[in-house]
């Protein structure tokens, strides 16, 4: 997929942003407004789905927020089942009765994966519970990350993040927006 594309879909912005971890980037990266159409939610998941198609996996598990329309598109464009996590009290967690069955093989799907944080988490979650990640799957992932496991998106894009005291758009005088 082209970096074009990412940046008309508004998937990619360019600037100086302050993301959540409160490191500061050149590039935000939000799929919710891509994923509000339907249409192009199966567009882009085509791209994804042709990578893990042939894969052998038994259910497909979201991350929420984020990862929950990604797991449902692919899920429904392949015929598997699809659950999610959710924290509780910060710690990464299974609820509403979804229930995993020791062996069962598992691909993750999430929209970014950029610090792998949130993907070691649930890769933890699925190993104590005795199934097998096979994957992640995702829009868009950071160029070199690596998570132990193979990422499939449609894109990997170049991320780089900042101390405050180190970011080199803040010596350059950049406004900064928050990214969310
Ligand atoms: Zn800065």
């Amino acid at each position: 997929m082209k970096i074009e594309t990412l940046k008309e879909k508004e998937i990619l912005l360019e600037g100086h942003f302050i993301l959540s971890s409160g490191k500061h980037s050149d590039k935000y990266i939000q799929c919710a407004k891509l994923l509000q159409y339907p249409d192009k939610a199966e567009e882009f998941l085509k791209i994804v789905v042709n990578k893990v198609k042939t894969l052998d996996f038994d259910i497909i598990v979201g991350s929420a927020i984020g990862g929950i329309i990604v797991a449902y598109e692919i899920g429904r464009q392949l015929g598997k089942p699809v659950i999610f996590t959710e924290r509780k009290n910060g710690k990464m967690t299974l609820r509403r009765g979804f229930e995993i069955k020791e062996g069962q093989k598992i691909l993750i799907a999430d929209d970014v994966v950029a610090t792998g944080k949130t993907s070691k988490e649930i890769i933890e979650l699925f190993e104590s519970l005795m199934a097998k990640v096979i994957g992640v799957a995702c829009i868009v992932d950071k160029e070199g990350i690596d998570i132990g496991y193979p990422i499939y998106s449609c894109r990997k894009l170049n991320l780089k993040s900042f101390e405050e005291k180190d970011c080199p758009l803040c010596k350059k005088d950049l406004p900064i927006r928050e990214g969310k």
